[in-house]
């Protein structure tokens, strides 16, 4: 169990997050329910995951597949947890992690989305996802190409077989060590990709999932709709860098 001094400080890290988060909704003149708050939990244990729902967070991402199962198999969450893949996933981590009814924010080839339109038709899960874009254009970044993005959602339109998966939208991370500026032109760069593939393809795309610790202000500025937020969260348990 975790004690209550624990429990305590997470519970204000939680509020403090949102706290940050809502400041910046109203900063940039958004409507207050606009940005959903996923809690990164990649940093720590199934029972601080826990405590983290217990304080009220109740939209996870973990980036390992793994370790959302594993963490499903040590603890019970309650069942309106939602959970969020948002690292590279592997094909053959499909088949465990679908009944999970995660959003896969990390969409970044044509063939792990068909892998993905499979899976979830063989085992009629719909499942949300977002396509990951590169758009630091750093080599070392995973996502795919700006250019990429078009000819994938109008083939996953196009194909009969995808009922079971909407594309709903776009994933983008700023570059290492980009300024804030610089990753709110990043940002921004991210939404006018998403208002360009909306009305080439006619696809509605509205979530945008970027924003993370460092740099969510900057991302509520330029649109996100979900900020991804580990290590605020867990300040105070983790060990500092
Ligand atoms: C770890 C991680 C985050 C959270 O980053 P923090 O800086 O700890 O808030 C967000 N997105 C992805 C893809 C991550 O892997």
């Amino acid at each position: 169990m975790m004690d209550s001094d624990s429990q305590t400080r997470l519970a204000e890290n939680w509020r403090a997050v949102q706290q940050d988060v809502q400041a910046a909704v109203t900063a940039a003149n958004r409507p207050d329910d606009s940005v959903t708050i996923i809690g990164v939990t990649k940093y720590v244990d199934a029972e601080t995951t826990l405590a983290l729902v217990n304080a009220g967070c109740r939209v996870l991402g973990e980036n390992r597949p793994q370790v959302l199962w594993k963490k499903n198999e040590e603890v019970a969450f309650p069942d309106d947890v939602q959970w969020h893949l948002i690292g590279h996933l592997q094909r053959n981590k499909l088949r465990r992690s679908l009944p999970f009814r995660p959003m896969i924010h990390s969409v970044d080839s044509p063939r792990l989305l068909t892998a993905i339109v499979e899976e979830a038709a063989a085992q009629q899960i719909p499942t949300k996802v977002l396509l990951e874009v590169n758009i630091s254009g750093e080599e070392a970044k995973t996502g795919l190409k700006p250019q990429e993005l078009r000819p994938m959602i109008e083939s996953h339109l196009g194909s009969s077989e995808s009922g079971e998966v909407e594309i709903v939208g776009l994933m983008a991370m700023a570059g290492w060590g980009t300024d804030a500026d610089a990753a709110r032109q990043q940002f921004a760069a991210t939404r006018q990709l998403r208002d360009e593939l909306q009305q080439q393809t006619g696809v509605a795309l509205p979530e945008l999932s970027m924003g993370m610790s460092g740099d969510f202000a900057a991302a509520i500025a330029e649109g996100a709709t979900m900020v991804r937020i580990g290590s605020r969260l867990f300040e105070g348990f983790l060990p500092t860098p």
